[in-house]
């Protein structure tokens, strides 16, 4: 069974220094590739070295809502560097956020940073990982007056209603579930599953956040951060929702994530 964690943050201060340590078990359960995601100016040289350093890490360049205050007045014009320098990179993580998570943040500021991120990524014809909660209906209007989107958006760690399923997959979009759907209320989340086409299914860890819920009859340590590994209790809980067998599951959404990150200058179609 082969696996790919379509969305973490490997190099994340939390966890690169066991980056190697995380690779290593995650490959040896199946997790063949990583798509480790930037979020500010500060981590895209960490994101491009560990693109380098590991033939299983796809590089993500983007400048995530929650950290937009700290932008440098150059910030886009060296996100379009890190795109020419790497041209196995693709675009994020980006998006929009009205919860609570990003109170304090100007939402105005955040579609400002928002759109020509989008923009880039349409441009340069690659996938972007977007990252949207609570804004759906500007999400929705944005893509479509930028889209469509042949080479794909990814939304992570989705967390939208089955309605708006159809009209964003209508103009390229994926829908990546990650531990954090174990949280979702059951009967939502199994409608939410029953709305994504099988062709834009993906998983996720979301690493090193995402931890998805523990069994509670265990008693074991519950662990505080997440890991690519984990990316099989995602399977778990997915399949078991979905109905589907482990193994059919794994291979649709490894078949979906390969095919979006195989565009021209991707490691992927480098790779034997
Ligand atoms: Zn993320």
């Amino acid at each position: 069974m082969k696996l790919f964690d379509a969305h973490c943050h490997l190099q994340d201060k939390r966890v690169i220094d066991k980056a190697s340590e995380l690779i290593s078990a995650a490959l040896a359960v199946g997790v063949t590739n990583f798509a480790v995601n930037g979020t500010s100016e500060k981590d895209w040289d960490l994101v491009k070295g560990m693109g380098e350093m590991y033939p299983s890490v796809v590089p993500c360049f983007g400048l995530h809502p929650w950290f937009i205050a700290d932008r440098s007045p150059h910030w886009l014009k060296t996100l379009r560097k890190f795109f020419e320098t790497t041209p196995t990179a693709a675009v994020g993580e980006i998006g929009l956020d009205k919860s609570p998570l990003a109170a304090g943040i100007d939402y105005s500021d955040q579609l400002v940073v928002f759109r020509p991120q989008l923009e880039l990524a349409k441009e340069l014809n690659k996938p972007v990982a977007v990252h949207c909660i609570d804004a759906f209906d500007d999400l929705l209007e944005i893509m479509r007056s930028v889209g469509p989107f042949p080479a794909g958006v990814i939304l992570h760690s989705f967390n939208g209603s089955a309605e708006v399923v159809p009209k964003l997959a209508e103009l390229g979009a994926y829908f990546s579930l990650s531990g954090w759907f174990t949280y979702i209320d059951e009967k939502i989340a199994k409608n939410t599953l029953k709305s994504i086409p099988s062709d834009r299914f993906l998983l996720e860890t979301d690493s090193p956040d995402g931890l998805p819920k523990a069994d509670e009859s265990s008693s074991d340590p519950k662990p505080t951060l997440n890991e690519p590994a984990n990316i099989l209790a995602v399977l778990d809980y997915v399949a078991n929702l979905s109905n589907m067998k482990k193994e059919e599951l794994a291979e649709l959404t490894y078949g979906n994530t390969v095919r979006l990150f195989s565009y021209p200058g991707s490691k992927l179609l480098a790779d034997p």
